[in-house]
């Protein structure tokens, strides 16, 4: 398991946990610190500038930024399957912008969700409608989709077949705000983690492994993977997964019509047990 499963998840996954959605522990997180992006961008600064200052000030400046970090805005990334899980657990679900892609100003930016244990429907119109209420125009709720569980569920799995990997997020951890749908052009915790070594975004539970006698060769799987973890084998003509670039997304597996492609427990694999 992660270090935030050992801190937060009570021998479970920490996404897992209904405590973690839940306003009582916002409240008491807030009493000790204020999330804000600020912060977050003042320390991928220090962690470029650092990039360039002697050794030892390296290994002893970049486990601080990176404990700041995982305290502050932290992500996994985590298959389908979990996604179902953790709204089993929720009981609201607001699609919104995505805060990565709105300076990219890419087409379709709505990928984020945002989860909660907050009141639904009426209780929730009720709190939006006195939040806005002093505005003339009333809240403004453009920015805000209220979908439902079901909804939102058939989306996550339409981006996954546009090769799109699915991750959880805290905003002062372990408190989580929202759900996303990365790829690595837009997500700026993905380039962060996979460009610049910051380790923002954590691999998920899983590992892909590849059943080679059904695989055809076709190489679907290597096109959606976001992290460059399937390679091809000439000579066997058959995919190969490097386990320790793959980040256990299960994307691949969407794309797979033979089947060839499943996940299994991170812990067990030796190679990648205790690779985050
Ligand atoms: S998509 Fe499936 S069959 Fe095609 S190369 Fe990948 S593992 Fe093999
Ligand atoms: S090989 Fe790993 S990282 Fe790549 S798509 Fe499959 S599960 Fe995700």
């Amino acid at each position: 398991m992660c270090e935030v499963c050992r801190k937060h998840g009570e021998g479970k996954k920490w996404y897992l946990q209904a405590k973690n959605y839940s306003e009582d522990l916002q409240h008491d997180l807030e009493k000790h610190g204020v999330f804000d992006w600020k912060f977050v961008g003042r320390d991928l600064e220090r962690w470029e500038r650092i990039k360039k200052a002697p050794f030892f000030i390296k290994a002893l400046q970049e486990p601080r930024i990176a404990k700041r970090i995982h305290n502050m805005h932290f992500g996994q990334v985590l298959p389908i399957e979990d996604i179902e899980q953790i709204f089993g657990i929720v009981n609201n679900v607001v699609r919104l912008n995505c805060i990565c892609r709105i300076p990219r100003k890419t087409k379709e930016q709505r990928f984020c969700y945002g989860v909660s244990l907050t009141p639904q429907n009426a209780e929730a119109e009720k709190v939006v409608n006195k939040e806005g209420s002093g505005y003339q125009s009333g809240p403004d709720l453009f920015q805000l989709e209220q979908v439902s569980k079901e909804e939102a569920l058939a989306q996550f799995r339409a981006y996954e077949k546009d090769g799109l990997c699915h991750s959880v997020w805290t905003e002062l951890t372990p408190f989580i705000t929202g759900i996303c749908n990365c790829d690595r052009s837009d997500c700026g915790a993905m380039q962060n983690t996979l460009v610049k070594g910051m380790p923002m975004m954590f691999r998920a539970e899983y590992v892909a492994e590849l059943n080679p006698d059904l695989c055809s060769g076709c190489r679907a799987c290597m096109r959606v993977c976001q992290f460059g973890a399937i390679t091809y084998s000439a000579g066997n003509k058959k995919a190969w997964i490097d386990v320790g670039k793959c980040f256990g997304c299960g994307v691949c597996r969407s794309v797979c019509v033979k089947d060839a492609l499943k996940l299994v427990d991170r812990a067990p694999v030796p190679a990648v047990a205790n690779v985050w």
